[in-house]
């Protein structure tokens, strides 16, 4: 019995020792390896430059985090203008039946005409007239960009705040049946052979713009005054 537990006593001294051996072992290769890197590392150790390092890299975290929100709410507030019912009934009719769509190909980034007639399915020249019109109403507008062959591209966006402004004022304007017309505009220009397809009017400026004709089929624009365009927007309503 007392041999057993003495033995049992050694034992558990051995481990004791056997243990404090493997922790001193464990010690002193991490002393080696502390000095071997101590040299490279102390400078960039110490605990002030790693609190900065981490605090400049949080800082870069949040600033992307907030630039990422920040696109993210620009295009669900240029998305909630575009599909504004108004706007959409007022461009269907004032700039061309397709204009709409490319608003919506517009919403998350910039593109080229061709881009958009690619996307659409629809003659560069009708999305080139329509981009025209509507940066008449300042809510599209293009920029000028060069890429890497060093040719001039030309691509257009949405700008945000005119179209918001537009979108505005479509709707502080009381339901009126010459709501969708230019107070200070007189003369209308429709193309008589695409009116029933593309329900465009244009009011002077933009007809103007287009030399008097029309940007899909080449035909010379057709003047109404105002209370016929009055009249076939009429129609048009009665029609849907
Ligand atoms: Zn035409």
């Amino acid at each position: 019995m007392q041999s057993k537990s003495k033995k049992r006593v050694l034992k558990g001294k051995e481990h004791k020792r056997a243990g404090k051996h493997a922790n001193n072992k464990a010690r002193l290769a991490a002393g080696r390896h502390l000095k071997k890197h101590a040299a490279k590392k102390s400078s960039h150790r110490s605990p002030s430059r790693t609190r900065e390092k981490y605090n400049a890299f949080l800082g870069k975290q949040r600033e992307e985090a907030s630039r990422r929100e920040e696109m993210l709410s620009n295009i669900s507030k240029i998305s909630n203008s575009v599909e504004n019912k108004m706007l959409l009934k007022y461009i269907s009719t004032n700039v061309g039946s397709r204009s709409g769509d490319i608003l919506r190909a517009l919403i998350k980034e910039p593109k080229t005409d061709d881009d958009i007639a690619n996307i659409l399915s629809v003659k560069v020249n009708d999305v080139r007239r329509m981009l025209n019109v509507m940066n008449g109403y300042s809510i599209v507008k293009y920029e000028v960009n060069k890429d890497s062959k060093g040719w001039l591209v030309f691509k257009w966006r949405i700008d945000r705040e005119r179209l918001e402004d537009f979108v505005g004022e479509l709707e502080k304007v009381p339901l009126q049946e010459d709501r969708q017309l230019p107070s200070e505009c007189n003369d209308f220009f429709i193309c008589k052979k695409c009116y029933p397809e593309q329900k465009t009017v244009l009011p002077f400026d933009s007809a103007y713009e287009s030399d008097f004709s029309c940007g899909s089929c080449g035909k010379p624009y057709a003047m109404l005054n105002k209370e016929e365009t009055i009249a076939l927007f009429n129609e048009t309503v009665t029609e849907d």
